[in-house]
């Protein structure tokens, strides 16, 4: 029987902007990133099965930090502001793109980057962007397409296709995919299976990414 893997202990842990705010880099580390709406709070409930714990950094594009959160006590998740939020200011865009430039590029225990997409929509311009961003900083990422529930595995399957054809355009090799719903809890274990493999390199006990 195929067992369901489970987060048993999720804790916030800090709120902040700067790497000496931040837990020290000795866990493996994930961030979740995407558009405004697209999910973010609600996968990472559905992920802890605690509906309080993403509420922390609900704080729709007014405050921009990087939220941490521990892990089984065995790995961080880093909630990052996300981008595309049409009423923040000049100045807190140009602070966001500070911040998480400089957590991107400098966070040393940063193992992979999760960019959410929303599987309703075809391919938009600003998260190609972001994930060509992404490229230039050198930082591994995947795919969380997300609100999977909203139509059947098969067009959402082919919202990831689209994403990676245009991707294609200017990318040799695309990021793996996975697809979630928090509603209808799917994808959790794809994710946390994923987590362990990957987890797995930062002890350096296994060289293999899944
Ligand atoms: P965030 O702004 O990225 O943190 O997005 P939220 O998690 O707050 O979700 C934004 C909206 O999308 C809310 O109305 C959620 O109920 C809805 N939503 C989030 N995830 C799902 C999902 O998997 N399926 C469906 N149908 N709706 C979702």
């Amino acid at each position: 029987m195929k067992t369901e893997l489970k987060i048993k202990t999720a804790e916030y842990l800090s709120s902040g902007v700067e790497e000496k705010q931040f837990p020290k880099p000795e866990l493996p580390e994930y961030c979740v990133i995407g558009r405004s709406n697209v999910g973010k709070s609600s996968l990472i409930n559905m992920l802890t099965n605690n509906s309080k714990l993403a509420k922390v950094s609900k704080t729709p594009g007014k405050t921009i930090t990087i939220n941490h959160f521990i892990m089984d006590q065995t790995w961080y998740l880093a909630d990052l502001p996300g981008y595309g939020y049409a009423k923040r200011s000049q100045t807190t865009r140009e602070q966001w793109e500070k911040m998480t430039e400089k957590y991107f590029t400098t966070r040393p225990n940063l193992l992979c980057v999760w960019q959410l997409i929303d599987s309703r929509i075809p391919p938009q311009k600003l998260d190609i962007a972001f994930s060509n961003k992404l490229g230039e900083f050198g930082v591994p990422f995947i795919l969380v397409l997300t609100k999977c529930d909203k139509q059947s595995t098969l067009q959402a399957t082919r919202a990831a296709e689209a994403y990676h054809k245009e991707m294609k355009k200017t990318w040799e090799e695309v990021p793996i995919y996975i697809l979630t719903s928090a509603v209808e809890k799917v994808g959790k274990s794809e994710l946390l299976n994923w987590v362990q493999l990957t987890n797995k390199v930062f002890d350096g006990s296994q060289i293999i990414l899944p």
